[in-house]
């Protein structure tokens, strides 16, 4: 046994950097963060979008957004030099019935913390001016969402957490996990093991492998391939918001003078380093040249894919394993671990130091919703 920590965070992500973070702020110092790579966010942190955009299908991740977004545009004091939030907008392209019920929910969204303005087809064309106004039946603009600085925010938590004293491990990688009497106990690394009061899965698309290794509640998690791409445009798109579209399977947003979009693909896949999907692309074009055919690009400035992890009811998992004690779940984050990451920082550091937390009902993020 090499060693002994109050708690090793397996991952180097946004979710192991945000954790180190508030237990680093909570007075949790005696903490270590393994991460198989040679940086960290490698993997889905560096793929992101980097969008925060508060509006959700899924009331549990609306929640958890709106609950990240004041820590997003107000880090706190010293956290960073440049914001980490610009508010660029996020425009959402509506067709009925979805129209018709967003309206009616509006004033509870509004309510919740959101702002949101309605558009006409007329008034969202007036702010992008080459969408076909007859492909939709009006438009959400949420002007005070926008863009995060994931560079930021990530390196934000991890140098905050170094300075306090977390230590933070590169190019090491967790190959088992120790359990005792039904109790996690350390870590097995090649550099030999490390033992902890708690081992966190902060493992992304590796978070069911991990979890596996530790005989913990088999929780089908499934990573998903996501393509984004960036090409050049004879347009000055500056001014406009971010422009999605779940109807047409797309987004896109102004990046560096053109635009960055993503065909919204989902292929789910065993965890690994994704490539673009080429297909996915050119059916995404095709969508494009109906809501917008001006922007249909002749070349590709850059692509990339990362991947999204989603639980069965697509909620991300935080909390202690039911099977296995002293084994912490952080994972399933999905498409909004980077601007769900504040709260959910929070809320595992809670757990881990109290037990419970008062910031919101843990229980619909509990490993123990899957534990029949
Ligand atoms: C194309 C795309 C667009 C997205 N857009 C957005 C967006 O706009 N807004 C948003 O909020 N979210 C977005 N997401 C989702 C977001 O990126 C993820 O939810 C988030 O990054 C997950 O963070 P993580 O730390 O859990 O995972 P990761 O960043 O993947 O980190 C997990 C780390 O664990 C390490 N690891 C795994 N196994 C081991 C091991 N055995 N030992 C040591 N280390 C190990 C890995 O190397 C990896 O670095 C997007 C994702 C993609 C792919």
């Amino acid at each position: 046994m090499t060693r002994a920590v109050d708690v090793v965070v397996i991952g180097g992500g946004v979710a192991g950097a945000s954790l180190a973070y508030f237990l680093a702020e909570r007075g949790v110092t005696d903490v270590l963060l393994l991460e198989r790579e040679t940086q960290p966010g490698f993997h889905a942190t560096g793929r992101s979008a980097a969008v925060l955009s508060e509006l959700d299908p899924v009331s549990t991740l609306q929640e958890l957004k709106v609950r990240s977004a004041a820590f997003l545009r107000r880090p706190p004091a010293g956290f960073c030099e440049t914001p980490l939030l610009e508010p660029s907008g996020i425009m959402i392209l509506c067709r009925e019935p979805l129209w018709g019920a967003l309206r009616q929910g509006a004033p509870l969204i509004e309510q919740a913390g959101t702002r949101m303005i309605l558009l006409s087809p007329g008034e969202a064309t007036a702010r992008v001016p080459v969408l076909l106004a007859d492909r939709f039946d009006g438009a959400a603009l949420l002007p005070e969402d926008g863009h995060i600085d994931v560079h930021a925010l990530l390196w934000g938590y991890l140098r905050h957490a170094r300075r306090h004293g977390v230590e933070q491990r590169l190019g090491v990688e967790v190959r088992g996990v120790r359990v005792e009497n039904g109790r996690a106990t350390a870590v097995v690394t090649p550099d030999g093991e490390i033992a902890a009061r708690w081992v966190v899965n902060a493992a992304g698309a590796w978070a069911g492998h991990v979890a596996a290794l530790a005989s913990a509640v088999p929780i089908p998690l499934v990573p998903h391939r996501r393509t984004i791409v960036v090409f050049d445009l004879p347009l000055d798109t500056r001014a406009w918001p971010m422009v999605a579209s779940d109807a047409d399977r797309l987004y896109f947003a102004p990046e560096s003078g053109g635009l960055k979009l993503s065909p919204m693909d989902e292929e789910p896949m065993e965890a690994c380093d994704p490539e673009p999907d080429a297909v996915a692309v050119a059916r995404g074009f095709e969508r494009l040249s109906r809501l917008a055919p001006a922007l249909v690009p002749r070349s590709l400035r850059r692509q990339w894919a990362g991947l999204r992890t989603f639980a069965p009811d697509r909620v991300p998992v935080v909390g202690e394993d039911p099977r296995v004690r002293g084994f912490f779940w952080l994972a399933g984050q999905g498409g909004c671990g980077i601007e769900t990451s504040p709260i959910m920082g929070q809320v595992a550091a809670d757990l881990i130091v109290e037990g419970r937390t008062q910031r919101l009902d843990a229980g619909q993020l509990s490993p123990a919703r899957f534990a029949e």
